[in-house]
């Protein structure tokens, strides 16, 4: 299907000016081959005045949102196009007084909830695994002291970081996870969760690295001060969560914010927000609902509390000196 998205402002306000506009461009999304009826399987409906589509095959109604990220919302779609749209917009993430303020939010618990969620849009179900040459490295992020690799340290997070190298081409793309520790238990299923078999794997000489050529990757050790793309990877990730968060990241919502990082560093060269946006849109309609209960974030039990994260500008890690 032909990508077709507003190029600006006017165009936005212009195209989505009414709640039928949305539900039409949101269809196209999420039925690109026509309506598929998501309880008998069948295609075929008709609209009701109330905005449902009503199954030919079954009888059964259903919403343009119902079992989507948006499932169940009270508030109209044109709102949640401008928080798309206004998302996608800043160059370096979006926080929800922002959001609060643009949408006229009467409540910054509701702005921050609309975040989380459009969050989880931002990683596309089933996404392809990276391939080729591809460097990995883990790296703590939050926390005062340096903390030990292989073993947790308080107050921070580990991060796994994968990036292709394309070579002439530069940098690939990126997939960030949150890690438990930096055993092989965790880095290895890390890796084949992330990147193709088969693949090259560039690592430093850490032996939780050891058993990925018994996976089926080709592993290329190299000294550390080489990974040149991790480094780079964690610094901009680093800069990102400190600059727009300001160190106001749970430990448990991280995950979540590293989608979003990976969404905006995988789409960094992209010029149009308008392409930004559709994607968003898009992958919207791709994701499962998520109850309340599961925005509060995965069960990270190895961060007892829930103190923010604390992003020390001056933290450097052990040997990530960037
Ligand atoms: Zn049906």
């Amino acid at each position: 299907m032909e990508e077709d998205y507003p190029r600006n402002l006017l165009e936005f306000e212009a195209r989505f000016s009414s709640e039928a506009s949305c539900i039409q461009y949101l269809r196209a999304l999420r039925w690109p081959d026509g309506f598929i009826c998501p309880h008998c399987g069948e295609p075929g409906a008709w609209a009701t005045n109330r905005n449902l589509f009503h199954c030919v095959g079954c009888g059964a109604q259903t919403s343009i949102t119902a079992g989507t990220i948006l499932h169940g919302t009270r508030k109209p779609l044109q709102l949640w196009f401008r928080a798309m749209w206004h998302i996608t917009g800043q160059k370096y993430g979006a926080n929800a007084l922002g959001l609060q303020r643009v949408l006229d939010l009467g409540s910054y618990h509701t702005a921050w909830q609309w975040l989380q969620k459009l969050r989880r849009a931002m990683v596309r179900p089933g996404r392809d695994k990276l391939s080729g040459l591809v460097e990995v490295d883990e790296t703590y992020v939050g926390g005062k002291k340096p903390g030990k690799r292989g073993r947790g340290a308080e107050g921070k997070a580990l991060v796994g970081i994968a990036v292709e190298d394309k070579e002439e081409e530069g940098i690939g793309r990126i997939r960030l996870w949150h890690l438990q520790d930096a055993s092989g238990a965790n880095l290895v299923p890390f890796v084949k969760g992330v990147v193709q078999q088969n693949s090259t794997i560039r690592t430093d000489d850490w032996g939780g690295y050891n058993r990925l050529a018994a996976n089926d990757f080709q592993h290329v050790v190299i000294p550390t001060k080489d990974l040149k793309l991790v480094h780079l990877g964690a610094a901009l990730l680093k800069r990102w969560l400190l600059g727009t968060y300001q160190g106001a990241v749970r430990p448990s919502h991280l995950l979540y914010y590293l989608d979003e990082f990976t969404f905006r560093f995988n789409r960094r060269t992209s010029k149009s927000r308008g392409k930004l946006f559709y994607r968003l849109v898009q992958q919207a309609m791709m994701v499962e609902p998520a109850p309340l209960p599961t925005l509060k974030g995965p069960a990270l039990s190895f961060l007892k509390g829930e103190s923010n994260l604390n992003l020390d500008p001056l933290d450097e890690d052990r040997d990530h000196n960037i």
